[in-house]
């Protein structure tokens, strides 16, 4: 699904971060066994009156300490341009019009982006609907009022917000063919990988399809399997602004990561996850996507018998949450394994989209109840589950019916899951369960 981008952009102290809050503060978690991930500030996926979308917060993005601040404006506002089909302009209306939104406006107005001008601070209302009119020099149309910090007009201001979104748009790509994001830092090796992969023998690259945007998608057969990469376009472009580029490229992979079934996570062998890794990572966890981690250069490791199960050992201590995807090492310079990368996520693939037989389910909740009670509560009322059911797949995702799902706590959800995975696998998908009330 293509997930729409709102970026937030303005200059320092308009109250950028806290509308960014206000808004993500709203959202209904709809994962319940949160990993430990660090939430960062700059992105989070939200939703109004139920329609997704991923927000960003544009100063957030860290540059060099003695960047000035017009290059730093016009970085994030082109960031915005680039990653965005909305954009929240936002301006503090009790300091008025300064020269800062004016250099912001302009370089707004050349995109053709959907603009609007968030005026904020406006606590006093009537006051700042004569303020207001000020703003409209700044040449857009939309003018809202609100007030980040009380919440005051952010409701209207979102409707707007998804009243903008483009038409819903799937990718029209053949049911069975695995769409596979490729993410990971720059250099790590990502588009050497996609050549080495595109350029095997045994690859037919049967087309190029165009989605939305400047996004391309490369569409492949491989032993009568299709695959997609997402975004091959995102892949081989090089930054083109050396400002904070890092942060700029997440983006662009959170948006893959959302149009696809399957992430592959490319990591550099010589240096291992990072804290940004780990968050992009989480992100393809909570969306319920596959994941697959390819340690590339491997090839520049040392190795002796060990080295593998170390990195192993390592890898799954960094990201626990991340415990059921499968790790391979290959060299995209060398070509080792890569083609086994495939195998791998085809095999993920079916994990992903696996359903498993109600009868069977229910012995293996019946069973893992018999070995481990379920947990009480103080007054030694005790969870019951009555039965379960798997309505969904990609991610495989269990209803357990249950006396009442107050009583199921973090630690007993971890182990009906740990059950669930040691009796069917599971290997590489994130699984979901939903607890409800028996009526
Ligand atoms: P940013 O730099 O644009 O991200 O701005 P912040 O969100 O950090 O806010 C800057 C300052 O403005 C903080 O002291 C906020 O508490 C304050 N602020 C944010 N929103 C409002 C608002 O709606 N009304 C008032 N009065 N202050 C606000
Ligand atoms: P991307 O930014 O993630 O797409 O990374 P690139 O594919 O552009 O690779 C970055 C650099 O790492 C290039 O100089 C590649 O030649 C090099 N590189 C990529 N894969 C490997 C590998 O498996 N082994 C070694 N030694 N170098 C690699």
């Amino acid at each position: 699904m293509n997930k729409p981008v709102v970026a937030i952009v303005g200059r320092p102290n308009v109250g950028k971060s806290t509308l960014f809050n206000r808004i993500v503060g709203n959202r209904v978690s709809i994962v319940e066994d949160k990993p430990s991930i660090t939430r960062d500030r700059l992105y989070s996926d939200t939703e109004w009156l139920g329609r997704p979308f991923l927000l960003v917060d544009t100063g957030g993005i860290e540059l060099d300490a003695d960047t000035e601040l017009k290059d730093k404006m016009r970085y994030q506002a082109q960031v915005a341009i680039d990653e965005a089909e909305i954009i929240l302009f936002v301006v503090d209306i009790r300091e008025g019009l300064t020269a800062t939104d004016r250099e912001v406006a302009n370089f707004l107005r050349q995109s053709n982006k959907d603009v609007i001008v968030v005026a904020n601070k406006a606590e006093n209302h009537e006051q700042a609907e004569m303020d207001k009119y000020d703003f409209y020099e700044l040449g857009f149309e939309e003018i809202y009022l609100i007030s980040a910090q009380h919440g005051l007009g952010t409701g209207d201001l979102l409707d707007q917000v998804i009243d903008y979104f483009p038409e819903h748009e799937e990718d029209d790509y053949a049911q069975d063919a695995i769409k596979v994001s490729i993410i990971g830092r720059p250099n790590v090796g990502k588009s050497s990988l996609v050549n080495k992969i595109l350029g095997q023998k045994r690859v037919i690259v049967s087309d190029i399809a165009g989605t939305t945007r400047d996004a391309i998608d490369t569409y492949f057969e491989h032993e009568e399997k299709d695959y997609v990469i997402i975004d091959t376009a995102g892949i081989r472009r090089k930054g083109k602004v050396n400002l904070g580029v890092e942060r700029y490229s997440v983006i662009r992979s959170l948006k893959a990561i959302d149009r696809s079934d399957i992430a592959l996570m490319v990591i550099d062998a010589t240096e291992g996850m990072t804290e940004q890794d780990k968050k992009v990572a989480g992100y393809a966890h909570e969306a319920g996507k596959g994941i697959v981690l390819v340690v590339n250069k491997w090839d520049l490791v040392e190795k002796d018998g060990r080295t593998m199960n170390r990195y192993l050992k390592e890898i799954r201590h960094e990201a626990k949450f991340l415990n059921y995807a499968p790790v391979t090492f290959v060299s995209a310079l060398t070509g080792k394994r890569v083609l086994e990368v495939l195998e791998i996520a085809n095999y993920v693939a079916e994990q992903h989209a696996r359903r498993v037989d109600t009868s069977v389910l229910n012995s293996v909740i019946e069973e893992a109840t018999l070995m481990f009670e379920p947990p009480a509560n103080k007054q030694g009322k005790r969870l019951k589950i009555y039965y379960g059911t798997q309505p969904r797949v990609k991610p495989p995702t269990f209803v357990m019916f249950v006396n009442n799902p107050e009583l199921i706590n973090f630690s007993y959800r971890r182990y009906l899951k740990n059950q669930l995975r040691k009796s069917f696998g599971f290997e590489g998908t994130p699984i979901k369960i939903i607890v409800r009330e028996r009526s």
